[in-house]
């Protein structure tokens, strides 16, 4: 079984939007099994759809095509596998009853375009999951090969949305393509997210355990980077069923893990902050920044993470010297300095209240200050007990303050200009108090 993907959409072609999602639908049809050999993108263009897709049948027996699905005159998916499967696009009443009234529930009105997303290609369903408006659809087409036998095709068209994309990806098209595949094998995959460790480190401390599984087959084990991220560990297991899939992958990741130790700081979609956030929320603990060379980027990658506000009190971006000095008590003297960073992080806990304050200070460029060079970084985490922060406002003898409050500090000289050095600033910081708060420092 061959499957490959077009890509729909000028905006992809004129590179104001990146093909994100022939990247991921690629993965998931290795992780499933099924040979992919070509990807293309095309723009929105019938004549062009159709030959894209008329050459991808040509040598593949299924096309996910993705994108150009929406209600406008320039999304054509629909029209190009009409033209292809040689029928007429039809309206469908049970579609347009079905988007009439996911308008009216949401009290919008409806665009009278929206109902050409109720049509299809006669003889073509939909796909099951629709998580927007746009239908995804299933084509089945039969042409004749070569040597004048039969060849049963098919063609997908999921939305261009990204998360519509790929629940219909994961729900419909693969479980689709693997039974045409004949495939029964239950594939499944998890990554843990690594941070602190080269490429090289990493492949060093699993070593024996790769040899041992380069010579198992199954589980695998892959690395695939996520440059300031981190090393990301992919896991992938085979099995007749899914639990015993999944148990492959559960002893896997234990074997790993104790050989990463606190390397491993989450899995799959997990990130630093929300990683650390949950940590926090854990241990009752609440937290403040205070940021010098960051100037708020700590802060603002904390308050992605949904329901920050429980444990993320606040932050001072304390730029100049006299904001370290006057609002946050840094005392006089250099600020570049890891002793600098403590007293930040003690400052902005007893300013905002915090059970936990962290800080950053340093030298982004492009000159050099207090004699310190270019990617000089100091930083500091004061991790306090639960309600030691006391309240806002209230004055700091009236506050319940930790006698002796957990310091942990570093000094580091990162490479790079002025965003690489910020942006790496903030991520270190974070696994700094994620060490902390896990325990492996
Ligand atoms: P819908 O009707 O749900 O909007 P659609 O099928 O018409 O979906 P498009 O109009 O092609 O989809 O794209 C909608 C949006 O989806 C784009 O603006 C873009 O943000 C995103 N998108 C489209 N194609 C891709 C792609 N290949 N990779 C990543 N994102 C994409």
């Amino acid at each position: 079984m061959r499957c490959e993907v077009v890509a729909v959409g000028t905006e992809l072609l004129l590179g104001q939007i990146t093909d994100t999602n022939s990247s991921w639908i690629g993965e998931q049809l290795a992780l499933a099994g099924i040979d992919s050999f070509f990807q293309t993108k095309v723009g929105d263009n019938l004549d062009r759809i159709v030959a894209a897709i008329e050459l991808a049948l040509s040598r593949s027996d299924a096309v996910i095509c993705c994108g150009g699905l929406g209600p406008t005159q320039d999304d054509l998916t629909r029209q190009a596998l009409a033209t292809v499967m040689g029928v007429d696009l039809v309206p469908d009443e049970a579609m347009e009853e079905h988007i009439i009234g996911l308008f009216s529930g949401r009290g919008r009105r409806m665009p009278a375009n929206n109902l050409r997303q109720a049509e299809r290609p006669e003889g073509a369903e939909f796909i099951e999951q629709m998580p927007g408006t746009a239908p995804g659809l299933i084509c089945p087409i039969r042409r004749t090969g070569g040597s004048g036998e039969d060849r049963d095709l098919v063609v997908y068209a999921v939305p261009g949305v990204p998360w519509e994309m790929r629940e219909m990806v994961t729900g419909t098209v693969l479980p689709d393509l693997q039974r045409r595949a004949g495939i029964t094998a239950a594939i499944r995959s998890r990554t843990l997210r690594t941070w602190g460790e080269s490429e090289s480190g990493l492949a060093e401390l699993l070593a024996d355990r790769i040899r041992e599984l380069d010579e198992l087959g199954n589980p695998t084990l892959a690395f695939l980077a996520s440059g300031i991220e981190g090393l990301k560990v992919r896991i992938t297991a085979k099995a007749p069923t899914g639990d015993e899939a999944d148990r492959l992958l559960a002893d896997e990741e234990a074997r790993v893990r104790a050989l990463l130790g606190s390397l491993v700081f989450g899995v799959d979609d997990d990130t630093m902050e929300s990683v650390t956030l949950g940590l926090l929320r854990d241990r009752g603990l609440t937290l403040a920044t205070a940021e010098s060379l960051t100037g708020g980027m700590v802060g603002s990658r904390l308050c992605d993470v949904p329901g920050a506000s429980g444990v993320f009190r606040g932050g001072v971006v304390s730029y100049s010297s006299e904001v370290k000095h006057q609002v946050l008590g840094v005392p006089e003297g250099p600020v570049v300095s890891v002793e600098a960073a403590v007293s930040m992080a003690r400052g902005v806990r007893r300013v905002l209240g915090a059970d936990v304050g962290i800080a950053v200070t340093g030298v982004a460029g492009p000159d050099e200050q207090e004699g310190r060079p270019v990617g000089t970084v100091c930083m500091a985490v004061v991790v306090g007990a639960p309600g030691s922060g006391g309240r806002l406002g209230s004055a700091p003898a009236d506050r319940t303050e930790d006698p002796e409050p957990v310091v942990g500090h570093l000094e580091v000289r990162l490479p790079g200009g002025r965003r690489q050095i910020r942006e790496f600033s903030v991520i270190t910081l974070l696994g700094l108090l994620r060490r902390h708060l896990a325990g492996g420092e």
